[in-house]
C-alpha cells in the first residue's frame, strides 16, 4: 500500500543535493527527442548517436551535484539564446493571446482614404491624424 509513497521518497532522497532540471537540460532532452524523430526517417546512425549523447549529457547535468557549475552553464545558455527564446515567446504569446490583443485597441478607418488606424483604448476624446493622407478626425477612444 505504501509502495508508491516509498518509491517517491526514494526519488526525493536520490535527488537531494542534485541539480535537477533546468532550461538547458530540457532543451537537450527536447533536441534528443527531435533527433530521434528525424532518425526514424533518415537512415543515418549519426542521429541516434547524437540523440544518446544529448540524453546522457542532459541527465548527467540533471543528476549533477556541482550545482554552481550547472547554474553557470544554464545562465550562459540563457544569455546566448535570449534573442531566439524571446522570438519564440512572442510567437507563443501571439498564438495564445492573438485574438485578445485587438481588444486593447480600436481600429478606425480613415473616412478619406480608408486607411486602418489602430488607437489604444482608454485615450478618451482624441484627434486622430491619418498617417497616410493626414486627414484629421475626432474619435472617442474610451
Ligand atoms: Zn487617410
Amino acid at each position: 500500500m505504501n509502495r508508491g509513497f516509498g518509491f517517491k521518497q526514494k526519488i526525493i532522497r536520490f535527488m537531494q543535493g542534485r541539480y535537477g532540471v533546468d532550461q538547458l537540460s530540457s532543451f537537450m532532452i527536447w533536441c534528443a527527442v527531435m533527433l530521434a524523430l528525424i532518425g526514424m526517417f533518415v537512415q543515418s546512425p549519426i542521429f541516434t548517436i547524437l540523440c544518446w549523447v544529448l540524453i546522457i549529457f542532459g541527465y548527467v547535468r540533471i543528476l549533477s551535484k556541482n550545482t554552481t557549475r550547472r547554474y553557470t552553464e544554464n545562465q550562459k545558455f540563457l544569455d546566448k539564446t535570449f534573442g531566439i527564446r524571446n522570438a519564440f515567446a512572442k510567437v507563443k504569446y501571439r498564438v495564445k493571446y492573438g485574438k485578445q490583443t485587438p481588444e486593447a485597441y480600436y481600429i478606425y478607418k480613415c473616412k478619406k482614404c480608408g486607411q486602418r488606424i489602430r488607437i489604444p483604448k482608454g485615450k478618451g476624446k482624441i484627434l486622430i491624424t491619418c498617417p497616410k493622407c493626414k486627414y484629421q478626425f475626432k474619435k472617442n477612444s474610451k
